[in-house]
């Protein structure tokens, strides 16, 4: 068997086994066996599932990240080593990640003997839920690191292709809830109330003036309502009528000042209609914020060894790598994957041809890695 058929095996085995965030049990096993099997050293963290290995030997550390959950989706691509579990998909491409960093161990355990240093191996659990980084991190992970690296597979570009961006690239994920209490009235009979729909109708359109009309255009900043609910039947104008939504930034000062003026036009529209209208804000995933010397660092390697590189545009979707980020430096990039179905869908079909290239690339880069100052 070629080393490209081994990732590709351990890959299919992983996307035939999927779990769902926080229950990687039997991922977690499969993946302990196969670095046992070809020789690395495990780490003795106390984690409920995820695994990290070393290779190595030496004071200077460098990371590479891999995630390792799926999601609840009932898989419909179709490919014959589809899904066992009901309901539970890899439409991430974690399985893919996951197998591209088990062949970077597998070649740095190779080169042991060479390498300037130890190579550190996340598996890490709960990368959709964003709660798996902070774990690791908690066990211990990041001691010692000097830098971390770590992929997402990009099915808008094609096998080969390479990206990644210096600076702020996935988003800050805010969510919000609003409710919106009036008084209750006969609908024949609206000026005995507070028309809790009304207000709510001008809210939405409200809101829609931060991006607009408060932040500075030239930065990235989204504020959607995915949710409205209130009234029950035809003839009753309802008292409450509760709103939720999400809202995307780059930046926290631009975070702040939306969240800021989500509470001001809450209270104002209450003001103005006599009603009251209660806010509450759910800081999610942080801003993924790559180091310009490594995000340059691995962009330039890759044009070294064969990709085509591009600059990423900004990404509105939270990545929990971030949190890696927050506390030491590193990169994470995007290689091509090339699925006509996206991400979380439930046909995404990623080209496995993309795995054993980005092992070598991987391997390499950790290796280069720790020749850095
Ligand atoms: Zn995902
Ligand atoms: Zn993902």
């Amino acid at each position: 068997m070629t080393f490209a058929e081994q990732l590709i095996n351990w890959r299919r085995e992983l996307h035939q086994n999927p779990e769902l965030s926080g229950q990687e049990v039997a991922t977690t096993t499969r993946i302990r066996h196969w670095l046992e099997s070809a020789g690395l050293r495990l780490l003795p963290y106390p984690l409920a599932t995820g695994v990290v290995a070393e290779v190595g030997q030496g004071e200077k550390v460098i990371a590479l990240r891999a995630d390792i959950d799926a999601l609840p989706i009932q898989e419909t691509s179709g490919v014959a080593f589809s899904s066992h579990n009901d309901g539970v998909m890899h439409a991430c491409g974690h399985d893919v990640h996951s197998s591209v960093i088990l062949g970077a161990a597998l070649l740095l355990k190779e080169r042991e003997a060479h390498l300037s240093g130890r190579v550190r191996l996340l598996f890490q659990p709960a990368e959709e839920n964003f709660t798996g980084a902070k774990a690791l991190i908690k066990a211990g992970a990041l001691e010692n690191v000097s830098a971390i690296f770590g992929m997402h597979n990009e099915p808008g570009l094609p096998v080969g292709t390479f990206a990644t961006r210096g600076g702020a690239f996935y988003a800050n994920v805010d969510r919000f809830v609003l409710r919106v209490r009036g008084k209750g009235a006969h609908a024949a009979r609206p000026h005995e109330g507070k028309d809790a729909i009304v207000i709510a109708s001008q809210l939405v359109l409200a809101l829609q003036t931060i991006a607009s009309r408060n932040v500075d255009t030239l930065d990235s900043v989204i504020v959607s309502v995915t949710r409205i609910q209130g009234g029950n039947t035809w003839n009753v104008l309802p008292e409450s009528v509760e709103l939720e939504g999400t809202v995307r930034t780059h930046r926290n000062e631009i975070q702040q000042q939306v969240e800021k003026r989500i509470s001001e036009i809450a209270a104002g529209l209450a003001s103005a209609f006599g009603a009251h209208i209660e806010v509450e804000w759910f800081n999610g995933p942080i801003t993924l914020i790559n180091d310009d010397k490594w995000a340059a660092f691995a962009m330039q390697l890759a044009q070294r060894v064969g990709y085509r590189t591009q600059t990423s545009e900004l990404h509105m979707g939270g990545e929990d790598f971030a949190v890696y980020l927050q506390t030491i430096p590193g990169a994470f990039v995007s290689i091509g994957s090339a699925s006509e179905y996206g991400l979380h869908h439930s046909a995404f079909n990623p080209d496995e041809a993309l795995i054993e290239d980005a092992a070598r690339y991987f391997a390499t880069l950790a290796e280069q890695a720790l020749l850095e100052k």
